[in-house]
């Protein structure tokens, strides 16, 4: 018999038998409650509550081997009042979601949804010098929102557009700001001259609703606002208001408050490219993500340490 242990369904196809050596694997699908017994160790998706009731439930749980960087799905402090270690999955996802952050900033900058839609939908009636213009980046201005691990890959590929880089963070990151000349400002002067805001920071308490209807007054009308971090970050009718007032460029989002309902007024808003939380959706990003999952299960149930905890 292995150690019993719980594990999101969505994650077997990801996985290989040698991952998953001397466990007995319960499979939990998207929807179905965590079940009660004594596993040793879980491993959840972001979808999956993960609090003080399932600790009640778990009595012998060891380890919430999270599979995502965030860790907004479990309450970290019943975890280690119950003395069970949290891990996530840091670095396997960094440039896959850098990458679309990318493709979102060069959506919304260049009208790509608009096109493709203005083409289906049979209306195109040909070349013409004003048609859908969009902001050229080369001179332009990228804000960062949080310089950690995604925000820093953001910042390093910006410079073959030609963009200069501003950032907030708590601490400075000086290594980053040599190697790519950003500048560390204050939030207020970053929502003010950045013609491409883009957000990296977790969802803490003091970033939940940073961008809503009075820091939105502050940026130019013309801005693209990037969200790939956490959707509660944004106050969504606040950006909705401020799109079909015409007073943000765009908006291009991966990420929602409420996933997977979006505030109507948003889905409705002009200017906008919503996509479904796809930022780390690459094979090698979500079967590296699932490895590290399951390597973290494994170092802790053989009485080592996790390889990447939470909180240290
Ligand atoms: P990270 O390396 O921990 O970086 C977070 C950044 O936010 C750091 O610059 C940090 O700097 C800053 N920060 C932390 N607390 C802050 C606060 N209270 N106020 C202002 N800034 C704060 O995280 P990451 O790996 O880059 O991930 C960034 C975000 O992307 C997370 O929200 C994560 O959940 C999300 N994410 C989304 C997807 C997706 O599928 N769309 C995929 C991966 C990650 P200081 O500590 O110096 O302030």
């Amino acid at each position: 018999m292995g150690h019993p242990v719980l594990i999101a369904a969505e994650l077997q196809p990801l996985l290989e038998p040698i991952q998953l050596a001397s466990l007995d694997v319960v499979w939990i699908a998207a929807g179905q409650p965590t079940p009660p017994g004594d596993y040793v160790a879980i491993v959840p998706l972001l979808s999956r509550w993960v609090g003080g009731s399932e600790f009640k439930r778990l009595p012998r749980l060891k380890i919430v081997a999270n599979c995502a960087v965030g860790h907004d799905n479990v309450d970290v402090v019943a975890a280690e009042l119950r003395g069970v270690m949290v891990t996530n999955t840091p670095d396997a996802l960094t440039d896959a979601t850098a990458d679309l952050a990318w493709a979102l900033i060069l959506a919304c900058a260049r009208r790509v949804v608009e096109g493709t839609e203005l083409v289906r939908s049979g209306k195109w009636t040909g070349w013409h010098p004003e048609l859908l213009l969009g902001i050229e980046l080369r001179g332009r201005i990228l804000g960062l929102l949080g310089a950690g691990r995604i925000g820093q890959a953001v910042g390093r590929r910006a410079a073959p557009f030609g963009l200069r880089i501003l950032y907030t963070a708590r601490n400075a990151r000086p290594e980053f700001e040599r190697d790519t000349g950003a500048v560390r400002v204050e939030l207020s002067r970053l929502l003010r001259d950045s013609d491409v805001l883009s957000l990296h920071a977790p969802s803490v308490p003091e970033t939940k609703g940073i961008i809503n209807a009075q820091t939105l007054a502050l940026m130019k009308p013309t801005a693209v606002l990037v969200n790939t971090a956490r959707g509660d970050l944004i106050r969504e009718e606040a950006l909705a208001v401020a799109l079909e007032e015409g007073r943000l460029g765009a908006a291009g989002l991966d990420v929602y408050l409420d996933e997977p309902e979006i505030h109507p007024r948003l889905r409705a808003a002009p200017r906008t490219v919503l996509l479904p939380h796809i930022g780390s959706a690459t094979l090698e990003a979500r079967r590296q993500m699932a490895a590290i999952a399951l390597a973290n299960v494994q170092a802790v149930l053989a009485g080592g340490r996790p390889l990447t905890p939470v909180f240290r």
